[in-house]
């Protein structure tokens, strides 16, 4: 700098700070033509919080964010975005009144067009060096400064989705819906990618809605998780509780690999092959017994249940072992910290752990 050129240093684009909004699902229903594809679900997202759909294919998911997004007119229910009716109650707002962000897997980048280019799209409207230094500090948040020129066919797949972030939050919105945003990408990337994606959300301080089918990808970004089970909610709370308190033998199933052997229930204790465990509040009568592979405990024999190895595979921090169990039709599976699992053809006694133990009627899948 001169002594001559006395202009002010252009002031810093201040970081994206956001008006988180609120968003609200009542007695949502849609159908395509056939059959309901949600039918009467109910939630809402807490503004600056991030909330997970989870569920499996065809369930619904990405039918609610449509809704949300504005794209997709509900058959039934209100939604509401900022404590305001934008579906149903005779209003519909219009998605691109809705100040709501955008990024779907397929979401793509203009291929035609540089990263700069991709990210100030979305903030025409604004004056041109206001434009460029917004669309600059958020390439420089997700770490793609030196890409700015670059198309998105030069990019990997990473560095692509983080782009779409960047300019899926440029304009400021207070509401970003995400549609299985880490799915085309291998599992070490996605790590990174998801932890950089939450940096960014949680600075922005916008509302995010994240689908997924994962439930490790919703325990890790989510605060509140809403499970779905064919066009219903079968669950909602935060990660721990869904984890820890499945409210059915489906969402115990969802979370983890389980085991399930029969037991009675008669005055809130389950009798099984395995032992007897606590089962407050079941009903009286055949139950099943849902065991994570950690819950088992294996040791010698004549401790608990009889059984045998059949089998050991090392995964790496843990060993999984497969044991036949005198007195049950299916083999069970048990982890242990690698190194602790007996070898194949050992006899052994076989416990359980509590508190990785659940029971559920019968008939509550
Ligand atoms: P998810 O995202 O959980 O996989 P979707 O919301 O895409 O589920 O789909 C829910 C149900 O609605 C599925 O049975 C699906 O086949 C159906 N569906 C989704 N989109 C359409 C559409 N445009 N036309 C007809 N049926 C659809
Ligand atoms: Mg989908």
């Amino acid at each position: 700098m001169t002594a001559l050129d006395v202009s002010p240093p252009e002031p810093a684009p201040q970081p994206a700070s956001v008006r988180p909004m609120a968003l609200a699902f009542e007695g949502v229903s849609h159908s395509y033509g056939r059959g309901w594809a949600v039918e009467d679900v109910t939630f809402s997202v807490t503004p600056g919080s991030v909330v997970a759909l989870l569920g499996e294919s065809g369930c619904g998911k990405s039918t609610l964010l449509r809704i949300a997004a504005g794209v997709e007119r509900p058959v039934r229910g209100v939604v509401s975005l900022g404590g305001r009716a934008v579906s149903g109650d005779g209003a519909f707002l219009p998605p691109e009144k809705r100040g709501v962000g955008l990024m779907f897997q397929d979401y793509a980048l203009f291929p035609h067009m540089s990263l700069l280019a991709n990210v100030t799209f979305g903030l025409r409207g604004r004056p041109r060096a206001d434009a460029l230094s917004t669309a600059r500090a958020r390439l420089a948040q997700v770490g793609l400064s030196t890409h700015e020129r670059k198309h998105p066919g030069e990019l990997s797949g990473g560095e692509q989705q983080r782009a779409a972030l960047a300019r899926a939050v440029a304009p400021q919105p207070g509401l970003l819906l995400m549609d299985e945003p880490f799915s085309g990408l291998d599992r070490r990337l996605r790590d990174s990618v998801r932890d950089d994606t939450l940096a960014v959300l949680r600075e922005s301080g916008a509302t995010a809605v994240i689908v997924t089918h994962d439930p490790e990808e919703a325990m890790r970004m989510a605060d509140r998780i809403v499970l779905m089970r064919r066009g219903r909610v079968a669950q909602q709370g935060a990660p721990e509780e869904l984890y820890r308190a499945p409210a059915s033998l489906f969402a115990a199933r969802f979370f983890s690999e389980i085991n399930e052997i029969p037991c009675v229930v008669k005055n809130g204790r389950a009798t099984s092959a395995l032992g007897d465990v606590a089962a407050p509040g079941v009903e009286d009568g055949p139950a099943i017994l849902a065991i994570r592979p950690h819950g088992l405990r294996i040791g010698p024999r004549g401790q608990g249940a009889a059984g045998r190895i059949v089998e050991r595979r090392f995964l790496g921090e843990t060993e999984q072992a497969t044991i036949v169990v005198d007195g049950l039709d299916a083999p069970l599976r048990a982890r242990r910290p690698a190194g602790e699992a007996p070898v194949p053809g050992a006899d052994v006694g076989v416990t359980l752990c509590g508190a990785e133990t659940l029971v559920f009627a019968a008939d509550g899948a």
